[in-house]
């Protein structure tokens, strides 16, 4: 089989370089195309040389229609905005769309399933298989402890990071609300300050902590009477998402139009 084309928009960025690592690290896999927004120093050079890895003959460009063209897949952390936009370029190139990136609005979700008709899209906030396997036991130990444990999601990220609560603190809220058969919008505490007054049952609480170079931290507290349990996981390299998101545009190879996630990738989801 031909080797499998992958372009990675966002390049530059500090997902998009390690991406770029993974897809010459991967075999069966070529780097067919590389992008970044229009005006940035990369457009017009070489990725690779860009990079400090020598020249790998890909130039950098800046025009989505191009580079869904030259590829089977595009992998895509870059803004909510720009992978939104993307996804309808997928659609219409009927390319592989992987998208990471965190922090759409429910509109800009609503591009992701429209054009998740037409092509394969597999959209994750978190690419690890850690975090992914904290989905399914966040869900399963909701379900087993009911509502007289209060759930409590606590996140620690890099000063840099844009958008809070994360999108995994988020999507760990979704298991846990999922877990307990409610609707995480009508019980989610995102944030307290000042004179907030008693806990409510069932609320979903979430707490975001920003600082230093930290990848990602995530823990979901059960706390009741007496006991509390904790499930926590630590990203010390963002290397586990570029290879998660790898994994995904592979796993996406020939599958039916639809919007995966992570937990299809990785046959996590509970039937
Ligand atoms: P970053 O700011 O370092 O990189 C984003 C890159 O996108 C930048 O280089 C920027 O110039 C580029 N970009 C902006 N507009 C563009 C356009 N129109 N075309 C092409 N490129 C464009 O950010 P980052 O830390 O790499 O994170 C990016 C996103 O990925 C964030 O939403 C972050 O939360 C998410 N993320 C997801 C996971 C996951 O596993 N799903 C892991 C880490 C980060």
């Amino acid at each position: 089989m031909a080797d499998y084309r992958i372009g990675i928009t966002g390049c530059a960025g500090r997902m998009g370089q390690m991406l770029v690592r993974e897809v010459l690290a991967t075999p069966g896999c070529k780097l067919s195309a590389a992008n970044e927004r229009g005006g940035h120093e990369w457009v017009g050079r070489d990725a690779g040389e860009m990079m400090g890895l020598g020249a790998l003959g890909v130039t950098v460009g800046d025009d989505p229609v191009t580079l869904f063209a030259a590829c089977d897949a595009v992998i895509d952390f870059t803004t909510p905005a720009v992978s939104s936009i993307n996804a309808g370029f997928a659609a219409q190139a009927r390319a592989v769309h992987v998208v990471g990136t965190t922090g759409l609005s429910s509109e800009q979700e609503d591009e992701l399933h429209v054009a998740a008709r037409h092509t394969a899209i597999v959209w994750a906030p978190n690419m690890s298989l850690g975090v992914n396997l904290l989905f399914a036991l966040t869900e399963e130990v909701a379900h087993a402890l009911g509502d007289e444990f209060d759930i409590e999601i606590v996140e620690l990220h890099h000063g840099a990071k844009a958008d809070a609560p994360s999108g995994t603190a988020l999507a760990l809220g979704q298991a846990a609300a999922e877990g307990r058969g409610v609707k995480l919008e009508r019980v989610a505490v995102r944030g307290r300050d000042g004179l907030t007054g008693a806990r409510e049952t069932g609320a979903i609480g979430f707490a975001a902590l920003r600082g230093g170079d930290v990848v990602g931290d995530h823990t979901v507290i059960f706390a009741g009477a007496g006991e509390r349990l904790e499930l926590t996981h630590r990203a010390t390299s963002r290397q586990i998402f570029a290879k998660g998101a790898v994994r995904a545009a592979l796993w996406a190879r020939g599958k039916p139009p639809g919007l995966y996630s992570m937990r299809d990738v990785l046959g996590l989801r509970r039937e």
